[in-house]
């Protein structure tokens, strides 16, 4: 619970129906079920086979899509749409690099929405300049675009399938050409992507479970990593599913979904982030237990891990933090006396913590900035002890996969030992749950890689050319 910047990823959304339907409206509601993967910009298009409208802006769900926006999206006879919320994970911050982004191309008016990093994009970037390539936006999305755009003599499945192949990294990713929707995901399936279908044969894909249910679609199934999907636009077979399993899947998906990313309600790749980040914290009790009165829960990223440790621990469970819901964003002065008087606007220690020894649980720390503030909210309301448990390992190395993980340099665990971190924040004790603690309680394969610096989906060569030339530095020296 970052108080300064919400910083999430994207999420993505895309929907087809044999007939038309109120698109719009739909993936306006999917949408609101995918805020939480990305603040700053909204976006949607929708067409009915002929008309492409997109509209899109910074801002969140709520404030992008009013009524005027709204009217404007809501075309006779749509049939299908796609839909994003973002966080800027590559390119600024800016209103062009709001998706989903659309292109006149070989393959006609292309419409895409993507979450995740290309780990490749700036040399395949390099490539398709030379080749003539023109970008618009400083975004990877562009870059996907224009690789399919490049196989003029593919259609576009083939041709997606072929950008698939060459693209590195973790992402999902949905496209439209107004006929079909395409939905697919990397051969690590880092980042989730799940299949809906509604009462009329028609489909959904969306980052999460929740987004279908709320757009009236049944749960059918994950995208497999390594998988293209698309709806069959014509023909006897029209409305049909296809599968192509591009490439051999090699399942690592993201952790910091179940860790923190992912809603409370979701359930990706058959694992639901509740009951795992449940049994992070029952882990966690079991491998840092601490003598204790009241096991409290930083709202809301540590409620899952909070109850795990609690019932593990046999500790008493109390919501000892008050969240006020309506803070938001807000642009208070930077000055330190407001910015410590921010942290209260936004959460509150109860009475309950009163001449209590706290365990105060939360899922990760990332600079580090907001467990000090808040073991302080709690000394000030009268807790005599205060002892962090964190339900995830120490972050040491950034997301190359899309996940705002902070530069290595920020990343307080990458350059302070844990009893620094300790008296950093303040706590009279500080844990944080192993590795081999946050797989078993995920129970498959995961990424793991910012914990680690193993990078299943490989790292950007730039990163690997920098590390090389400190490696060689050092030997010199
Ligand atoms: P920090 O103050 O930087 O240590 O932030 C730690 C808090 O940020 C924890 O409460 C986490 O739930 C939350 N958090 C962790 N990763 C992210 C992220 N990528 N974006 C936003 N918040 C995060
Ligand atoms: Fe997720 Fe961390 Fe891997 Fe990024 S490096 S994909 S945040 S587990």
């Amino acid at each position: 619970m970052r108080e300064d910047k919400p910083r999430e990823e994207c999420g993505v959304l895309g929907l087809w129906s044999p007939e038309p339907l109120p698109v719009a409206d739909l993936l306006h509601l999917g949408l609101f079920a995918l805020q939480h993967r990305g603040q700053e910009a909204a976006g949607m298009c929708v067409s009915n086979g002929q008309e492409l409208v997109i509209e899109k802006d910074l801002g969140l769900v709520a404030q992008v899509f009013d009524e005027a926006r709204m009217e404007r999206l809501r075309i006779p006879a749509a049939n299908l749409g796609i839909g994003h919320t973002r966080y800027s994970t590559t390119g600024s911050n800016l209103r062009f690099n709001a998706q989903p982004l659309s292109v006149r191309s070989s393959k006609g008016i292309l419409a895409i929405a993507h979450n995740g990093n290309f780990i490749n994009a700036l040399q395949i970037r390099q490539q398709l300049l030379e080749h003539g390539a023109v970008f618009q936006t400083t975004n990877d999305t562009e870059v996907m675009i224009n690789l399919i755009a490049r196989y003029t003599q593919l259609s576009l499945v083939e041709a997606t399938a072929r950008a698939m192949q060459e693209l590195l990294g973790g992402f999902s990713v949905v496209i439209t050409d107004r006929r079909t929707v395409l939905a697919l995901r990397d051969r690590n399936g880092v980042r989730p992507l799940v299949i809906g279908r509604l009462p009329n044969g028609g489909w959904v894909f969306a980052s999460e479970p929740p987004a279908l249910a709320l757009m009236g679609a049944a749960f059918v199934r994950d995208v497999r990593p390594g998988e293209l999907v698309w709806v069959e636009p014509a023909g006897p077979s029209r409305g049909e599913l296809r599968s192509w399993q591009v490439l051999e899947p090699r399942p690592t998906p993201c952790a910091f979904e179940w860790i923190y990313f992912a809603r409370a309600d979701a359930v990706l790749d058959g694992i639901g982030t509740h009951p795992a980040r449940v049994r992070m914290g029952e882990r966690l009790a079991q491998e840092a237990p601490a003598q204790a009165d009241v096991v409290v829960p930083v709202p809301d990223s540590g409620i899952g891990a909070a109850i795990g440790y609690a019932r593990a621990s046999g500790i008493s469970f109390d919501f000892g933090l008050h969240k006020n819901p309506y803070a938001g964003r807000t642009f208070i002065q930077p000055t330190q006396a407001m910015r410590d008087l921010k942290v209260r606007l936004k959460l509150a220690a109860t009475p309950a913590v009163a001449g209590k020894r706290v365990v105060l649980v939360d899922d990760s720390i990332v600079r580090g900035t907001t467990s000090g503030r808040i073991v302080q909210l709690l000394r000030d309301a009268g807790a005599t002890e205060v002892h962090v448990r964190i339900s995830s390992p120490p972050i040491r190395f950034p997301c190359y996969y899309g996940i705002d993980t902070a530069a290595r340099k920020e990343l307080v665990a990458a350059t302070h030992t844990i009893e620094q971190i300790r008296a950093l924040i303040g706590a009279d004790s500080l844990a944080f749950l192993s590795e081999q603690g946050v797989r078993e309680a995920i129970g498959g394969p995961v990424c793991l890689a910012c914990f680690n610096g193993q990078y299943p989906a490989g790292k950007p060569e730039e990163e690997m050319r920098k590390e090389a030339l400190e490696t060689e530095g050092a030997s010199i020296r």
